[in-house]
């Protein structure tokens, strides 16, 4: 990918705040953090969204983000955190190729990541059950 970023950084063409490099990975510190210590999982190999992304690929990403996580808590004492990973723009993803928010979280801080809970409706659940089993 010739004119994605996240290549280019990943591979490190344009120079970043890495917390981690190895072979597949590359962990940076987000420039418009929502938290202090925001960081991003970003593969070295380009894909643009979870539905490209191998499973190996996947399981060492979560593997890495518990690992970046469970180091940084104690370096921040922050008091909780959230592995965020969006998925095309509806959901907020605005650089395509993939990657993974690691946002340590403070008790009453204002980072804002939640949302309004609805209710489960029966037609909803009927309906998304039937579809999903169905396949
Ligand atoms: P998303 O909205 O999930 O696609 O997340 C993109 C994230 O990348 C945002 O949190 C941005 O602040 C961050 N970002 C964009 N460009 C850079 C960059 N050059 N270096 C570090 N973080 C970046
Ligand atoms: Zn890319």
């Amino acid at each position: 990918m010739e004119n994605c970023i996240f290549c280019k950084i990943a591979k490190g063409e344009i120079p970043s705040a890495t917390l981690y490099e190895d072979e597949e990975f590359r962990v940076i510190l987000d420039l418009g953090p929502a938290n202090k210590g925001h960081a991003l999982i970003l593969p070295k190999a380009h894909y643009a969204n979870i539905y490209e992304l191998p499973d190996e690929t996947a399981a060492h990403a979560m593997v890495l983000a518990k690992k970046i996580v469970t180091k940084m808590k104690d370096i921040l004492k922050c008091d909780g955190y959230n592995i965020v990973q969006n998925n095309g723009e509806a959901a907020g993803q605005t650089v395509f190729h993939f990657h993974m928010h690691l946002i340590p979280r403070t008790a009453g801080d204002q980072a804002g990541i939640t949302w309004t809970p609805g209710t489960l409706t029966s037609e909803d659940r009927d309906e998304i059950l039937e579809k999903f089993l169905m396949e």
